[in-house]
């Protein structure tokens, strides 16, 4: 698959706003600052593809890029964990994003950013409780990567695999760096055989 023709088509506010549940689709969802933005801009080799949304509170959208023949889509959904957000407001994501998980038939899986410096926060593991419970398969990129040194980054790669071994079958997780575009091909190789007709 060519990530590099992915074009916006869609913005929805909700899941009742989103395209059709039909073809294959692969999300991508991470605190807030992961990392995400440029990991779906560093795939598709598009500076602005995806925007980096900085404002807490901002009204947050599920946005969809078409890929190649229209039946196969990349879900940007909104960045979680804003400290300053009220509660009402987090608690409006959490509704939608597990809905997003458990009724979205056209989802094949679920790409998770988390800064390799601070992985598998209280949001991370709530994402991956929803992901478990609707039987979805979740690749875990540890982004920014060039932040660490080698070995710091193989310990904290090597501490998230151990926390996760339980669902090995569902979980993968790779060391990610959109500025060194390192990672690339792995995550290219897992998306082409969630999208895999
Ligand atoms: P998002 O909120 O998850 O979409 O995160 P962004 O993609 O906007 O990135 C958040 C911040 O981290 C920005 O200042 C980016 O420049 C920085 N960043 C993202 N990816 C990398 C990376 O691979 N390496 C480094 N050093 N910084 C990164």
């Amino acid at each position: 698959i060519d990530y590099h023709q992915a074009r916006f088509v869609h913005s929805a506010p909700t899941l009742a706003h989103c395209l059709p549940d039909e073809g294959h689709e692969v999300a991508f969802a991470g605190r807030s600052n992961a990392g995400k933005s440029s990991a779906i801009n560093a795939l598709t080799g598009q500076k602005a593809l995806a925007r980096t949304s900085k404002t807490p509170g901002r009204t947050q959208l599920i946005n969809f890029f078409e890929l190649d023949d229209g039946t196969r889509h990349l879900v940007d959904l909104p960045g979680y964990g804003y400290a300053k957000v009220p509660e009402k407001v987090k608690l409006e994501w959490q509704r939608h994003l597990s809905a997003y998980l458990q009724k979205r038939r056209s989802l094949k899986g679920l790409v998770l950013m988390m800064d390799v410096r601070h992985p598998l926060t209280e949001f991370d593991q709530m994402m991956l409780a929803w992901a478990d419970d609707a039987d979805m398969p979740v690749h875990i990129l540890l982004t920014k990567s060039d932040k660490l040194k080698r070995g710091a980054a193989a310990a904290s790669l090597q501490k998230v695999r151990s926390a996760l071994a339980e669902w090995d079958d569902l979980v993968s997780v790779q060391l990610f760096s959109s500025l060194k575009r390192q990672g690339l091909d792995t995550l290219a190789q897992t998306l082409n055989r969630w999208l895999a007709p």
